[in-house]
């Protein structure tokens, strides 16, 4: 191959991979189905509003470093803005606004009252402290400030950032409005406003999500293996749910790498493990593999649950399970979908297969605005409740347009968006 095509390749790779084009692509598929007129998706397509800060921090040997961080506000028309902060060395603006979309498609797709918000900040959390990871968390929250609030945008935690984090920005928020609001932010510690099932809701909707996909391919969880790529908050504690329903999973990854038992892995042992090590390296009941194979395996469910760009038109033909269930936000790209679909993979799209921590964020906001708390098996019930019938809509609305469940997904999300919009009419 010459480097000319090589080049034209990676730069046919590089669009495929830029979140917001593929999230554009599967929006106007929908669209389209939808007849919605122009004048409504260009409202639909455009963020509302996107800040992007500086953050000066004063790091732990003295001197003094520069961060910048966003926060894309992609639509209100149904509520507040909600939708999480990610920190991480590659964060983008395309990224966060594709992000900040996705949130409004997800929140729409199981009926939250809230629009769709996302925040980023460009930084390495592993070479940090805990004292600077602190003095950015707080410097962003005032920074943006002025957008945020019970009734504007509810932030959340995302790809490395945590209940601490959480309780970092509330604790910023109430102390420049002179009042603790803890309807501020989700995803906080149960001691200060947090919701009991938080924590494990995403994973928590992962596992339902693939329940009632596994119906519409046949199969009992008994017999399918699943592969899962990630084993942080959604993959692992999905894994142990998955685990728990009696599905047989086979392999799990970190950022460091990946093992594999065709027998099926002792997860609990394995979190167990992670949690002591810090990393599944070392861990001795499985073969310890290549990430790079792992998507690949022989597999009837896979669950990538790490990041975006995962499955791609490069290896979404070697991809070999009937099901995937995408627990990350954008793990598969639009192109990639679409060969799959067209060979008869099923796909659980992103904004409802991992929706199950927006819900339970709502939970939580909801707690919060009442002062009264839940218990544990309300709050799962409730999710379930929401998940399920979010799931049989979708699917619903596949089997009336003939089309996938990502497309439907879309559909149902952006009609209901669009139908208010039509209500509301424009403000001027
Ligand atoms: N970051 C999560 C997501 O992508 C949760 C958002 C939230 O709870 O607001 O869905």
């Amino acid at each position: 191959m010459s480097s000319g095509h090589a080049l034209a390749s990676d730069q046919a790779m590089l669009e495929e991979c830029n979140p917001f084009l593929s999230m554009a692509r599967g929006f106007n598929t929908a669209a389209d189905h939808l007849g919605l007129d122009e004048g409504v998706r260009e409202v639909l397509r455009q963020p509302d509003r996107e800040m992007k800060v500086s953050l000066p921090i004063r790091m732990d040997d003295g001197s003094v470093k520069v961060f910048t961080g966003y926060r894309v506000q992609h639509n209100t028309l149904r509520g507040p803005c909600k939708g999480g902060i990610r920190f991480a060395p590659d964060v983008n603006l395309d990224e966060v606004r594709a992000l900040s979309a996705w949130m409004t498609w997800k929140c729409s797709v199981v009926n939250l009252p809230f629009g769709g918000g996302k925040g980023g900040v460009i930084c390495d959390p592993r070479t940090m402290s805990n004292g600077e990871l602190e003095r950015l968390t707080r410097s962003y929250t005032i920074a943006i400030m002025d957008i945020l609030g019970p009734d504007r945008d509810v932030p959340a935690p995302d790809m490395n950032t945590n209940e601490q984090t959480m309780a970092w920005i509330m604790d910023t928020y109430s102390m420049h409005a002179r009042r603790t609001t803890t309807a501020i932010v989700t995803g906080k510690p149960l001691s200060i406003g947090g919701s009991q099932g938080r924590r494990e809701a995403t994973g928590r909707g992962v596992m339902i999500s693939a329940n009632q996909a596994l119906k519409i391919v046949g199969m009992r969880p008994e017999n399918a293996r699943v592969v899962v790529q990630g084993s942080g908050n959604v993959g692992g504690i999905g894994a142990l749910l998955l685990h728990q329903e009696g599905y047989k999973i086979t392999s799990m990854s970190d950022m460091y790498g990946c093992i594999y038992n065709e027998k099926g892995l002792d997860v609990p042992a394995v979190l167990l493990h992670l949690r002591r090590q810090g990393r599944l390296e070392g861990f001795l009941g499985a073969d310890h593999i290549q990430a790079s194979e792992q998507l690949e395996l022989d597999c009837d469910v896979l669950v990538p649950a790490a990041t975006e760009n995962q499955i791609t038109s490069r290896n979404a033909d070697r991809i070999k399970a009937k099901l995937i269930v995408e627990g990350a936000n954008g793990p598969t790209t639009a192109i990639a979908s679409k060969m799959l679909e067209d060979r008869g993979v099923v796909i659980v799209p992103d904004i409802l297969a991992n929706a199950g921590g927006v819900t339970v964020s709502y939970f939580e906001w909801v707690q919060d605005r009442m002062g009264y708390f839940w218990s544990e098996d309300i709050v799962n019930s409730r999710l379930e409740q929401i998940m399920i019938k979010a799931f049989d809509e979708v699917a619903e609305m596949a089997k009336r347009h003939n089309v996938g469940l990502r497309t439907a997904a879309y559909i149902v999300a952006i009609d209901r968006v669009a139908t208010v919009y039509r209500m509301r009419g424009l403000a001027n």
